[in-house]
């Protein structure tokens, strides 16, 4: 299977470490990653959207690992991210900032009503284990490091190194072939994630959305989505000296925009809001949240935004 044929798949990474890829990477659509050790333990990165896509997920583990899976990380708190977690056996321990818990909590299922999808029987099951710096997990015979890297796509990002592999589980820090989104978090905060996320050289990423990365292209995806941040940063300069509204702004941009290519173009306006307050001393009139901010990515995006969770 491949992302061509648009079903689920299990990449290997690196011996024993695999990318779980959903096709096509939109709204609610994730990628979850799966690391085992010799003695049959797994470490999940991520659960996903929807009870059957999590099922799913939860069979390929079993297919590479003698159990369920004895830790999953959450990147981050958002849904297509975090509500399969209470598909998980009681027995996994989930881990994730202690922000993630608040957002986990805080959102409940909410975008189940903003992105109607077949959710199934969804149960809101936070991280057991919060942590606010970086630390190291031990598997049989090599560590994984948890990297606290926001505020960056949220406020609560962490990345999943592993350095003998040179293995990244990025969450939402990196996208491949689609927008990426800084609506909460910081627009700063992510350039600042592609930076270190390069730095550490890795031989292959797995973005949070897209098909996974591996040699040179690792380094051109990320060059890539800091090259967007620096055109949202320039856009939102020009537009707001300019007197245009993010909206304003977004529809001027779009047919010339160099990422145009890219899927979810509809984020732009959103991303421009945050630039807006990041760069300038911009008091937007609507909240800077997903409901808020969904009509102006319908206009923009010239109907309905469609998720295929
Ligand atoms: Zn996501």
């Amino acid at each position: 299977m491949t992302w061509e044929d648009g079903t689920s798949y299990l990449e290997e990474l690196a011996p024993g470490v695999y990318a779980f890829v959903q096709p096509a990477g939109g709204w609610m659509v994730n990628n979850c990653g799966v690391i085992t050790d010799a003695s049959g333990d797994a470490v999940l990165v991520d659960t996903t959207s929807t009870e059957k896509r999590n099922r799913a997920l939860l069979a390929e583990v079993q297919h590479v690992s003698a159990g369920g899976p004895r830790i999953a990380v959450n990147t981050h708190s958002h849904p297509d991210h975090t509500y399969g977690n209470g598909f998980l056996p009681s027995t996994t321990t989930i881990i994730g900032h202690h922000l993630c818990r608040e957002g986990v909590l805080r959102a409940g299922l909410a975008a189940t009503q903003e992105l109607p999808a077949d959710y199934g029987d969804l149960v809101v099951r936070p991280p057991d284990v919060t942590i606010d710096s970086d630390i190291t997990l031990h598997l049989g015979e090599f560590p994984v490091e948890l990297q606290i890297m926001g505020p960056a796509h949220s406020t609560n990002d962490v990345g999943v190194w592993l350095p003998e592999q040179k293995v990244m589980f990025a969450g939402d820090l990196a996208f491949s072939g689609g927008h990426p989104i800084f609506l909460e978090g910081s627009m700063i905060g992510f350039r600042e994630a592609t930076r270190r996320m390069r730095a550490l050289e890795p031989a292959a990423l797995l973005p949070g959305h897209g098909p996974a990365c591996h040699g040179d292209e690792v380094g051109r995806v990320l060059d890539a989505l800091e090259g967007y941040v620096g055109w949202i940063e320039e856009l939102a300069l020009t537009s707001y000296a300019a007197g245009l509204t993010p909206l304003e702004a977004a529809q001027k941009a779009v047919a010339d925009s160099p990422y145009r290519e890219w899927e979810e173009g509809e984020r732009v306006v959103c991303n421009l809001h945050r630039a807006y307050v990041e760069l300038t001393d911009y008091e937007p009139s609507v909240r800077l949240n997903i409901p808020s901010l969904w009509p102006e990515m319908v206009a923009l995006n010239g109907g309905p935004i469609v998720s295929h969770a």
